[in-house]
């Protein structure tokens, strides 16, 4: 019966790694050489376009249509020499997916022939059919069109055979239907919020930049095993399954040596990410067996996003060259670490300063504060709205879990800054501030060490920690778009620095001296934010109750969590800094509803499958031979004794009949349960009902599932076992 298993087993553990061909040239020479960047624009556009088209990128300028045309024809003569013979407006939509539709460069000459064309109209606008795109019914089918519109902040870049031009996607009457429309508008909100800021203490800044270091997280399993296992296939992780008896207790995986299989499939991920101008650095094992880490350099936040939704279908695709399966579910393998995607964020601006370090003088401290401190406040503010950003259904099993931030953010300060914070709070207001000689001021910030850039003594419970110049956002999933987390995060930072500004201005026409006023503001933030401050251990029972007190969203349930996106803090926020309306907020939700109910809906029909065609027969069948045993037994020997023997298997037999009984039973009723729940119209309702009645049982029917796993004759059993899928590589 388990020819199969045994077969992929046998393959997988035979199989080779695979030779990837290396560039002569050195990593900096083929570092963007299907990239669109400055470099390639310089060579390829004429002066005047070049400098207005980084005039647009730089300085946000609005793109003029007129040199549209230039930079398309540009564009198009550097891809068809790359041998490009197609190009595709390149997008999020929110499916946390990327799509494309491909057309190639062909247009009819006029004289029977055909000839490659590429126009300013179409680099710079599409309306692609995208009637079946999520939409939460912003588009009803009849105005199923929706524009895509080319982001010049991000460059095309080719792959395989196609240009590819980032673009945003949005409805026929102009509301967001991705991820990077709000995003960008993000951006440009925390930009311009902190500038005012910056001007406190330095009036030649122009722009201030978010910064993003995403590192991936992601599991290998061989793609013989992978195709074994339906629910993978399916899903993406596994719905049943023992734990292995050797799984991560060891630790000796965490950047152990890397398997020569795997070492060749990274090798390729990173020639093929740094041809395409993604600047990957670091690659490591991580905890769990089969899992591994990629991480970038960090680059400006649209910019990183884009490359992280561009390495994921890498990723996918080199994978199966080496005859690998890439898993990127947050929780593929229950009982051990799941895989998240931290988002290592700053902001710096255009005269160099990163505004997350702390700095030589007392202003540049005062300003370090300032930033750190603002953060702390909109995530304080934000905080259920912050995790909403990160959460999903697949998140959801994450979250809590070992290793895992838990569903509560709150954030790790270290002792170091944390002193500093408690120093400013119990100092007496305006005392601090003396105006002295030349340059002028005193300030009495306390000395923040030098030490403090690279803090050591980080907390790796923390989901939103502060790492020395940045903040480290951990709870993100591995699978999500970077974008979700970031839109939230800036959104709230931008409102907080607005409102910052706004209150520093006030005491300052009051006539209290600047630094006074910043100091006073500061100090305020400070007492208010402390319920989010937290440097203890987050996956403590202690934590929960603690967290619960100071008032944090405690929240498990992820289609409540969603509410958050809709409570009136929330909608002010992103309707004042100009992310995002109430109707699309409202639109998102609904795709975020049915989105959490689909995955759960597919993954109980496999489970109900898988249960009732491969377990419950494969327990029968090893159970009607345990029978057999016991029949033959009483042929063989004296009644007493034979039933004495046959104990043991009588005990195995009622086991068998008890578990398969059970599991008939619940598939039955959650078929059930789903045929009610499917016909509730709400979406919120929907989800809810899936969350609270389904998932429980799939827990239920799993857990027999687990226990047959260990009891039937492992020659039987069809599915490849955790230490099968763990183990081979
Ligand atoms: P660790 O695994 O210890 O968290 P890594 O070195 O793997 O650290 O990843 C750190 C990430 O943070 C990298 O992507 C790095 O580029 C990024 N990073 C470093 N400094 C900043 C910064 N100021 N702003 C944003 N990201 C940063
Ligand atoms: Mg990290």
């Amino acid at each position: 019966m388990s020819k199969l298993r045994f077969r992929v087993v046998e393959t997988a553990f035979k199989k080779r790694p695979v030779d990837v061909p290396v560039p002569a040239e050195r990593p900096s020479e083929y570092f963007a050489k299907y990239v669109f960047n400055r470099d390639k624009m310089f060579r390829y556009l004429s002066s005047k376009v070049y400098a207005q088209l980084v005039d647009v990128i730089d300085n946000g300028a609005t793109l003029d249509r007129a040199i549209a045309d230039e930079v398309a024809a540009g564009m198009k003569k550097w891809a068809i020499e790359l041998g490009a013979t197609h190009y595709t407006h390149w997008f999020h939509p929110l499916t946390e997916g990327t799509a494309e539709k491909h057309d190639s460069f062909i247009e009819h000459d006029g004289k029977g022939g055909v000839m490659e064309e590429f126009t300013g109209k179409l680099l710079a606008q599409q309306e692609p059919d995208a009637s079946s795109f999520p939409s939460g019914g912003i588009r009803n089918t009849f105005e199923a069109r929706g524009y895509s519109a080319w982001d010049p902040s991000s460059p095309a870049f080719i792959i395989d055979d196609t240009l590819c031009i980032p673009t945003i996607f949005i409805s026929y009457t102009g509301e967001a239907l991705d991820y990077k429309a709000p995003l960008l508008k993000a951006l440009r909100a925390v930009d311009k919020a902190a500038v005012a800021v910056c001007h406190y203490f330095n009036p030649d800044v122009k722009k201030v930049v978010a910064f993003l270091g995403w590192e991936q997280e992601y599991f290998l399993v061989d793609e013989g095993l992978y195709a074994a296992r339906p629910d993978l296939l399916m899903t993406g992780r596994t719905l049943m399954g023992h734990d292995s008896a050797k799984n991560q207790q060891l630790e000796d995986h965490y950047f152990g040596a890397i398997p020569t299989r795997v070492a060749q499939f990274m090798k390729e991920l990173e020639i093929e990410s740094l041809k395409l101008g993604v600047p990957v650095k670091t690659r490591h094992n991580e905890v769990a067996p089969n899992q591994f880490e990629l991480a970038p350099i960090y680059e400006e936040c649209n910019l990183a996003v884009d490359h992280n939704m561009l390495v994921m279908g890498l990723m996918r695709k080199i994978a199966r060259r080496h005859g690998f399966r890439l898993l990127l579910h947050e929780k593929p393998f229950k009982g051990i670490n799941g895989s998240g995607k931290h988002n290592n964020w700053s902001l710096g601006t255009d005269t160099g300063i990163g505004l997350m370090s702390p700095g030589k003088t007392p202003e540049e401290n005062l300003r370090f504060i300032t930033f750190v401190v603002n953060t702390l406040m909109g995530v304080y503010k934000h905080n259920g709205l912050i995790k909403a950003s990160i959460s999903s259904a697949t998140n959801a099993h994450r979250l809590g879990a070992n290793e895992a931030p838990p569903a509560i953010i709150s954030s790790f300060l270290g002792k170091q800054l944390s002193a500093v914070l408690d120093k400013i709070e119990a100092s007496d207001t305006d005392d601090l501030v003396s105006i002295k000689g030349k340059h002028g001021l005193k300030l009495d910030i306390p000395q923040i060490p030098e030490l403090m850039i690279d803090n050591t003594d980080r907390n790796r419970t923390s989901p939103f920690a502060f790492t020395g110049n940045r903040f480290e956002f951990r709870a993100v999933g591995s699978e999500a778009n970077c974008a979700s987390a970031m839109i939230a995060l800036n959104a709230a930072v931008a409102e907080q620095l607005s409102l910052f500004h706004k209150e520093v201005d006030e005491l300052i026409q009051q006539g209290v001296e600047k630094y006074a006023a910043i100091l006073r503001i500061v100090r305020k933030y400070i007492k208010l934010s402390k319920p989010i401050h937290f440097d203890g251990n987050g996956y403590s029972d202690e934590w929960k109750e603690e967290a619960q007190k100071r008032g944090l969203d405690c929240e498990t349930s992820v289609p409540v969590i969603f509410d958050n996106y809709l409570n009136p803090e929330s909608i002010a926020m992103f309707e004042a800094t100009g992310i995002m309306t109430e109707v699309e907020l409202h639109a998102r939700n609904e795709v975020k509803w049915e989105m959490y109910t689909k995955k759960i809906q597919i993954e109980a029909r496999v489970l109900g499958d898988l249960a009732m065609n491969h377990i419950v027969p494969v327990a029968t069948q090893y159970q009607t031979d345990l029978v057999d045993n016991v029949y033959k037994m009483k042929d063989l020997f004296p009644a007493e004794k034979a039933a004495k023997l046959s104990a043991q298997n009588l005990e195995l037999i009622e086991e068998i009949a008890d578990r398969t009984g059970y599991i008939k039973e619940h598939v039955d009723a959650m078929v059930e349960a789903r045929k009610k729940a499917n016909v509730i119209e709400c979406e919120r309702e929907k989800a809810i009902a899936y969350h609270d009645i389904i998932v429980p049982m799939m827990e239920e029917i799993r857990y027999h599932i687990d226990k047959l796993e260990l009891i039937v004759d492992n020659e039987m059993w069809t599915l490849p076992k955790y230490r099968e899928l763990l183990f081979i590589r």
